[in-house]
Protein backbone atom coordinates (compact mmCIF):
# COMPACT_ATOMS: atom_id res chain seq x y z
CA UNK A 1 0.00 0.00 0.00
CA UNK A 2 1.06 3.17 -0.98
CA UNK A 3 0.62 6.39 1.42
CA UNK A 4 -1.70 8.70 0.00
CA UNK A 5 -0.35 11.85 -1.77
CA UNK A 6 -1.50 15.23 -0.13
CA UNK A 7 -3.56 17.53 -2.19
CA UNK A 8 -1.55 20.41 -3.67
CA UNK A 9 -1.80 23.74 -1.94
CA UNK A 10 -4.01 25.63 -4.87
CA UNK A 11 -2.29 29.13 -5.53
CA UNK A 12 -3.50 32.21 -3.68
CA UNK A 13 -6.58 33.43 -4.44
CA UNK A 14 -6.39 37.41 -5.70
CA UNK A 15 -8.36 38.34 -2.75
CA UNK A 16 -6.08 36.10 -0.38
CA UNK A 17 -3.09 38.47 -2.13
CA UNK A 18 -4.77 41.85 -2.03
CA UNK A 19 -5.42 41.09 1.86
CA UNK A 20 -1.36 40.95 2.35
CA UNK A 21 -0.65 44.82 3.73
CA UNK A 22 2.25 46.78 1.79
CA UNK A 23 3.91 46.29 5.18
CA UNK A 24 4.15 42.48 5.53
CA UNK A 25 5.82 42.64 1.81
CA UNK A 26 9.54 42.83 2.84
CA UNK A 27 8.77 40.02 5.33
CA UNK A 28 7.15 37.44 2.24
CA UNK A 29 9.90 38.57 0.20
CA UNK A 30 12.40 36.96 2.72
CA UNK A 31 10.47 34.16 3.71
CA UNK A 32 8.82 32.80 0.17
CA UNK A 33 10.84 30.34 -1.12
CA UNK A 34 12.86 31.45 -4.51
CA UNK A 35 15.30 30.11 -7.01
CA UNK A 36 18.22 31.70 -7.78
CA UNK A 37 19.39 30.79 -11.50
CA UNK A 38 21.81 33.56 -12.60
CA UNK A 39 24.92 33.79 -9.33
CA UNK A 40 28.45 33.90 -10.53
CA UNK A 41 30.16 31.74 -8.03
CA UNK A 42 33.00 34.00 -8.79
CA UNK A 43 31.24 37.18 -8.29
CA UNK A 44 30.17 36.08 -4.56
CA UNK A 45 33.90 36.31 -3.36
CA UNK A 46 33.87 38.16 -0.62
CA UNK A 47 36.77 40.55 -0.35
CA UNK A 48 37.75 38.87 3.19
CA UNK A 49 37.55 35.49 1.82
CA UNK A 50 39.74 36.48 -0.77
CA UNK A 51 42.65 38.05 1.71
CA UNK A 52 42.05 35.04 3.67
CA UNK A 53 42.89 32.82 0.42
CA UNK A 54 45.50 35.10 -0.73
CA UNK A 55 47.45 34.53 2.52
CA UNK A 56 46.63 30.79 2.64
CA UNK A 57 47.98 30.22 -0.61
CA UNK A 58 50.57 32.80 -0.92
CA UNK A 59 49.46 34.63 -3.85
CA UNK A 60 49.89 38.74 -3.61
CA UNK A 61 47.28 40.90 -4.63
CA UNK A 62 47.03 44.29 -6.27
CA UNK A 63 45.04 46.18 -3.13
CA UNK A 64 46.64 46.52 0.26
CA UNK A 65 43.95 46.16 2.16
CA UNK A 66 40.12 44.80 2.31
CA UNK A 67 38.76 48.32 2.50
CA UNK A 68 41.22 49.09 -0.16
CA UNK A 69 39.66 46.36 -2.35
CA UNK A 70 36.00 47.18 -1.65
CA UNK A 71 36.70 50.96 -2.47
CA UNK A 72 37.92 50.27 -5.73
CA UNK A 73 34.43 48.15 -6.49
CA UNK A 74 32.92 51.58 -7.77
CA UNK A 75 32.74 50.99 -11.21
CA UNK A 76 31.73 52.31 -14.62
CA UNK A 77 30.51 50.13 -16.87
CA UNK A 78 31.18 45.81 -17.16
CA UNK A 79 34.68 46.38 -18.15
CA UNK A 80 35.80 48.16 -14.96
CA UNK A 81 34.17 45.44 -12.80
CA UNK A 82 35.40 42.45 -14.96
CA UNK A 83 39.12 43.93 -14.07
CA UNK A 84 38.31 43.69 -10.59
CA UNK A 85 36.75 40.37 -10.64
CA UNK A 86 39.34 38.33 -12.42
CA UNK A 87 42.00 40.01 -9.98
CA UNK A 88 39.82 38.47 -7.15
CA UNK A 89 39.57 35.23 -8.63
CA UNK A 90 43.16 35.27 -8.73
CA UNK A 91 43.60 33.63 -5.17
CA UNK A 92 41.73 30.35 -5.90
CA UNK A 93 44.57 27.34 -6.58
CA UNK A 94 43.08 24.20 -4.94
CA UNK A 95 39.83 22.15 -4.80
CA UNK A 96 39.46 23.41 -1.00
CA UNK A 97 39.66 27.33 -2.49
CA UNK A 98 36.73 26.42 -4.88
CA UNK A 99 34.71 24.14 -2.11
CA UNK A 100 35.23 27.23 0.61
CA UNK A 101 34.05 30.22 -1.95
CA UNK A 102 30.75 28.00 -2.84
CA UNK A 103 29.78 27.13 0.35
CA UNK A 104 29.92 30.88 1.69
CA UNK A 105 27.43 31.77 -0.53
CA UNK A 106 25.24 28.30 0.23
CA UNK A 107 24.82 29.24 3.60
CA UNK A 108 23.58 32.92 2.64
CA UNK A 109 21.10 31.49 -0.26
CA UNK A 110 19.63 28.85 2.46
CA UNK A 111 19.14 32.25 4.51
CA UNK A 112 17.48 33.98 1.89
CA UNK A 113 15.51 30.96 1.58
CA UNK A 114 16.76 30.02 -1.75
CA UNK A 115 15.71 26.40 -2.41
CA UNK A 116 17.23 25.79 -5.55
CA UNK A 117 20.43 27.39 -7.29
CA UNK A 118 21.95 26.83 -10.68
CA UNK A 119 25.43 28.48 -9.86
CA UNK A 120 27.56 29.69 -13.17
CA UNK A 121 31.40 29.41 -13.04
CA UNK A 122 34.22 30.29 -15.43
CA UNK A 123 36.31 27.69 -16.29
CA UNK A 124 38.87 29.60 -18.37
CA UNK A 125 39.32 32.19 -15.69
CA UNK A 126 41.29 29.59 -13.60
CA UNK A 127 42.46 27.09 -16.58
CA UNK A 128 44.11 30.20 -17.71
CA UNK A 129 46.07 30.22 -14.59
CA UNK A 130 47.65 26.84 -14.90
CA UNK A 131 44.56 25.71 -12.52
CA UNK A 132 43.35 22.65 -13.58
CA UNK A 133 39.63 21.76 -14.64
CA UNK A 134 39.04 19.03 -12.42
CA UNK A 135 40.50 21.31 -9.41
CA UNK A 136 37.66 23.76 -10.09
CA UNK A 137 34.89 21.37 -10.80
CA UNK A 138 35.42 18.53 -8.02
CA UNK A 139 36.12 21.66 -5.30
CA UNK A 140 32.51 23.46 -6.26
CA UNK A 141 30.72 20.22 -6.47
CA UNK A 142 31.51 18.97 -3.75
CA UNK A 143 29.85 22.24 -1.97
CA UNK A 144 27.06 21.55 -4.41
CA UNK A 145 26.44 18.14 -3.01
CA UNK A 146 27.42 18.81 0.92
CA UNK A 147 24.45 21.80 0.44
CA UNK A 148 21.75 19.07 -0.78
CA UNK A 149 23.04 17.12 2.49
CA UNK A 150 23.34 20.01 5.17
CA UNK A 151 21.63 22.85 3.95
CA UNK A 152 18.28 21.43 2.34
CA UNK A 153 19.31 23.33 -0.37
CA UNK A 154 19.23 22.03 -4.36
CA UNK A 155 22.14 23.15 -6.07
CA UNK A 156 23.48 22.61 -10.01
CA UNK A 157 26.69 23.71 -11.87
CA UNK A 158 26.49 25.65 -15.52
CA UNK A 159 29.83 25.98 -16.80
CA UNK A 160 29.92 29.68 -18.95
CA UNK A 161 32.01 30.00 -21.71
CA UNK A 162 34.12 33.74 -21.69
CA UNK A 163 32.56 35.44 -24.48
CA UNK A 164 35.68 38.04 -25.10
CA UNK A 165 37.88 34.60 -26.03
CA UNK A 166 37.54 32.83 -28.72
CA UNK A 167 35.32 30.48 -30.23
CA UNK A 168 37.80 27.71 -30.28
CA UNK A 169 39.01 28.29 -26.63
CA UNK A 170 35.24 27.53 -25.59
CA UNK A 171 35.62 24.02 -27.58
CA UNK A 172 38.55 23.32 -26.13
CA UNK A 173 37.02 24.01 -22.42
CA UNK A 174 34.50 21.50 -23.71
CA UNK A 175 36.54 19.48 -24.47
CA UNK A 176 38.63 19.32 -21.33
CA UNK A 177 35.11 19.47 -19.04
CA UNK A 178 33.61 16.35 -21.20
CA UNK A 179 35.05 13.41 -18.69
CA UNK A 180 33.05 15.27 -15.89
CA UNK A 181 29.68 15.82 -18.30
CA UNK A 182 27.68 14.19 -15.04
CA UNK A 183 28.78 17.49 -13.06
CA UNK A 184 27.07 19.64 -14.52
CA UNK A 185 23.83 20.53 -16.24
CA UNK A 186 24.43 22.91 -18.83
CA UNK A 187 26.14 25.75 -20.06
CA UNK A 188 26.37 29.80 -20.58
CA UNK A 189 27.87 32.52 -22.22
CA UNK A 190 29.32 35.42 -19.92
CA UNK A 191 31.88 38.38 -19.51
CA UNK A 192 32.39 41.63 -21.66
CA UNK A 193 29.43 41.31 -24.39
CA UNK A 194 30.00 44.54 -26.76
CA UNK A 195 31.97 43.41 -29.68
CA UNK A 196 31.35 39.74 -28.84
CA UNK A 197 27.45 38.74 -30.72
CA UNK A 198 26.55 34.97 -30.10
CA UNK A 199 27.01 34.19 -33.31
CA UNK A 200 31.11 33.95 -31.85
CA UNK A 201 29.98 30.36 -30.08
CA UNK A 202 27.64 28.75 -32.52
CA UNK A 203 29.63 25.81 -33.03
CA UNK A 204 30.25 25.00 -29.23
CA UNK A 205 26.74 25.36 -27.98
CA UNK A 206 25.68 23.18 -31.51
CA UNK A 207 27.86 20.40 -29.45
CA UNK A 208 26.09 21.16 -26.32
CA UNK A 209 22.99 20.87 -27.28
CA UNK A 210 23.94 17.31 -28.85
CA UNK A 211 25.24 16.36 -25.72
CA UNK A 212 21.84 17.23 -24.20
CA UNK A 213 23.18 20.40 -21.56
CA UNK A 214 20.95 22.89 -20.85
CA UNK A 215 21.53 26.29 -22.71
CA UNK A 216 21.95 29.81 -21.42
CA UNK A 217 23.60 33.04 -22.81
CA UNK A 218 24.32 36.29 -21.20
CA UNK A 219 22.55 38.63 -23.64
CA UNK A 220 20.83 42.66 -23.92
CA UNK A 221 22.63 43.83 -20.75
CA UNK A 222 25.08 46.45 -22.38
CA UNK A 223 24.71 44.67 -25.74
CA UNK A 224 21.68 45.36 -28.28
CA UNK A 225 18.19 43.47 -29.07
CA UNK A 226 19.93 41.58 -31.53
CA UNK A 227 21.83 39.54 -29.21
CA UNK A 228 19.04 38.58 -27.83
CA UNK A 229 17.29 37.27 -31.12
CA UNK A 230 20.38 35.54 -32.19
CA UNK A 231 21.15 33.97 -28.82
CA UNK A 232 17.45 32.14 -29.01
CA UNK A 233 18.13 31.48 -32.84
CA UNK A 234 21.43 30.77 -33.16
CA UNK A 235 22.43 29.23 -29.84
CA UNK A 236 19.08 28.25 -29.11
CA UNK A 237 19.03 29.10 -25.46
CA UNK A 238 16.26 27.98 -23.17
CA UNK A 239 16.76 31.31 -21.42
CA UNK A 240 18.08 34.80 -21.40
CA UNK A 241 20.17 36.37 -18.71
CA UNK A 242 19.63 39.67 -18.19
CA UNK A 243 17.62 40.41 -21.33
CA UNK A 244 16.89 44.39 -20.20
CA UNK A 245 17.59 45.78 -23.49
CA UNK A 246 14.28 43.81 -25.26
CA UNK A 247 11.81 46.51 -24.28
CA UNK A 248 13.96 48.71 -27.18
CA UNK A 249 12.09 46.18 -29.79
CA UNK A 250 8.39 45.28 -29.24
CA UNK A 251 8.43 42.50 -32.03
CA UNK A 252 11.16 40.96 -29.87
CA UNK A 253 9.17 41.83 -26.55
CA UNK A 254 6.19 40.16 -28.05
CA UNK A 255 8.36 36.62 -29.36
CA UNK A 256 9.69 36.20 -25.74
CA UNK A 257 6.33 36.88 -23.76
CA UNK A 258 4.38 34.56 -26.73
CA UNK A 259 7.04 31.82 -26.10
CA UNK A 260 7.78 32.13 -21.85
CA UNK A 261 11.18 32.70 -22.26
CA UNK A 262 12.12 33.29 -19.04
CA UNK A 263 14.85 36.55 -18.36
CA UNK A 264 16.90 36.24 -15.15
CA UNK A 265 16.99 40.05 -14.28
CA UNK A 266 19.70 41.45 -12.10
CA UNK A 267 18.73 44.70 -10.59
CA UNK A 268 21.47 45.85 -8.15
CA UNK A 269 24.06 44.74 -11.12
CA UNK A 270 22.28 46.62 -13.35
CA UNK A 271 22.87 49.93 -11.57
CA UNK A 272 26.16 49.15 -10.30
CA UNK A 273 27.43 48.53 -13.55
CA UNK A 274 25.25 52.22 -14.72
CA UNK A 275 23.01 49.48 -16.99
CA UNK A 276 20.34 52.65 -15.15
CA UNK A 277 21.04 55.36 -13.45
CA UNK A 278 19.61 53.85 -10.03
CA UNK A 279 16.68 51.35 -9.18
CA UNK A 280 13.97 54.14 -9.49
CA UNK A 281 14.22 53.84 -13.38
CA UNK A 282 14.76 50.52 -13.72
CA UNK A 283 12.64 48.57 -15.85
CA UNK A 284 10.83 45.69 -13.93
CA UNK A 285 8.11 46.68 -13.92
CA UNK A 286 7.86 47.56 -17.52
CA UNK A 287 8.99 43.64 -17.97
CA UNK A 288 6.09 42.08 -16.06
CA UNK A 289 3.48 44.52 -17.20
CA UNK A 290 4.60 43.06 -21.01
CA UNK A 291 3.81 39.40 -19.82
CA UNK A 292 7.29 38.43 -19.52
CA UNK A 293 8.90 35.70 -17.76
CA UNK A 294 11.14 37.73 -15.42
CA UNK A 295 13.16 36.29 -12.29
CA UNK A 296 15.24 37.84 -10.03
CA UNK A 297 18.69 37.34 -8.99
CA UNK A 298 22.26 38.91 -7.88
CA UNK A 299 24.49 37.85 -10.65
CA UNK A 300 28.18 38.96 -8.62
CA UNK A 301 26.18 39.56 -4.87
CA UNK A 302 29.90 40.40 -3.36
CA UNK A 303 30.22 43.37 -5.98
CA UNK A 304 27.13 44.86 -6.62
CA UNK A 305 25.87 45.42 -2.86
CA UNK A 306 23.35 42.23 -2.31
CA UNK A 307 22.62 38.84 -1.84
CA UNK A 308 19.18 37.77 -3.66
CA UNK A 309 16.75 39.10 -0.56
CA UNK A 310 18.74 42.13 -1.27
CA UNK A 311 17.87 42.50 -4.63
CA UNK A 312 14.26 41.57 -3.73
CA UNK A 313 14.02 44.48 -0.65
CA UNK A 314 15.76 47.12 -2.82
CA UNK A 315 13.73 46.91 -5.47
CA UNK A 316 10.51 46.52 -4.25
CA UNK A 317 10.94 49.61 -2.41
CA UNK A 318 12.43 51.82 -5.30
CA UNK A 319 9.81 50.49 -8.06
CA UNK A 320 6.68 50.16 -5.40
CA UNK A 321 5.80 46.78 -6.78
CA UNK A 322 3.10 44.81 -5.05
CA UNK A 323 2.43 41.85 -3.32
CA UNK A 324 1.18 40.41 -7.12
CA UNK A 325 4.70 40.74 -8.14
CA UNK A 326 6.63 38.92 -5.16
CA UNK A 327 4.57 35.85 -6.10
CA UNK A 328 5.09 35.74 -10.00
CA UNK A 329 8.58 36.82 -9.49
CA UNK A 330 9.11 33.59 -7.26
CA UNK A 331 6.77 31.48 -8.65
CA UNK A 332 8.74 32.09 -12.38
CA UNK A 333 11.95 31.76 -10.95
CA UNK A 334 10.63 28.16 -9.52
CA UNK A 335 9.50 27.35 -12.65
CA UNK A 336 12.20 28.34 -15.11
CA UNK A 337 14.69 26.15 -13.14
CA UNK A 338 15.82 23.03 -14.89
CA UNK A 339 14.81 20.56 -12.03
CA UNK A 340 12.15 18.02 -12.92
CA UNK A 341 7.87 18.78 -13.00
CA UNK A 342 7.76 17.22 -9.62
CA UNK A 343 10.59 19.17 -7.94
CA UNK A 344 9.09 22.25 -9.08
CA UNK A 345 5.10 21.32 -8.30
CA UNK A 346 6.59 20.48 -4.83
CA UNK A 347 8.17 23.78 -4.63
CA UNK A 348 5.53 25.73 -5.99
CA UNK A 349 2.88 24.29 -3.25
CA UNK A 350 5.63 25.60 -0.88
CA UNK A 351 5.34 28.59 -2.26
CA UNK A 352 1.65 28.53 -2.23
CA UNK A 353 1.53 27.56 1.58
CA UNK A 354 3.70 30.29 2.36
CA UNK A 355 1.50 33.41 0.97
CA UNK A 356 -1.93 31.92 2.22
CA UNK A 357 -0.58 31.28 5.66
CA UNK A 358 0.47 35.04 4.70
CA UNK A 359 -2.93 36.12 4.12
CA UNK A 360 -4.00 34.00 6.97
CA UNK A 361 -2.06 36.16 9.71
CA UNK A 362 -3.57 39.51 7.80
CA UNK A 363 -7.05 38.38 8.16
CA UNK A 364 -6.88 37.46 11.87
ZN1 LIG B 1 25.91 37.66 -15.10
Amino acid sequence: MTAPTPAPTPAPTPAQLAAIPAERIPALLQAMPKAELHLHIEGSLEPERIFALAQRNGVSLPYPSVEALRAACAFTDLQSFLDIYYAGASVLLTEQDFHDMAWDYLIKAQADHVVHVEVFFDPQTHTARGVPFEVVIRGLKSACDRAERELGVSAALIMCFLRHLSGDDASRTLDEALPFREMFIGVGLDSSERGHPPEKFARVFARCRELGLHLVAHAGEEGPPAYIESALDVLRVERIDHGVRCLEDPALVARLARDGVPLTVCPLSNVKLCVFPDLAHHNLKALLAAGLKVTLNSDDPAYFGGYINQNYLDTFAALKLDVVAAYTLARNSLEASFVSEARKAAWVDDLNRVFRAFAQASAN
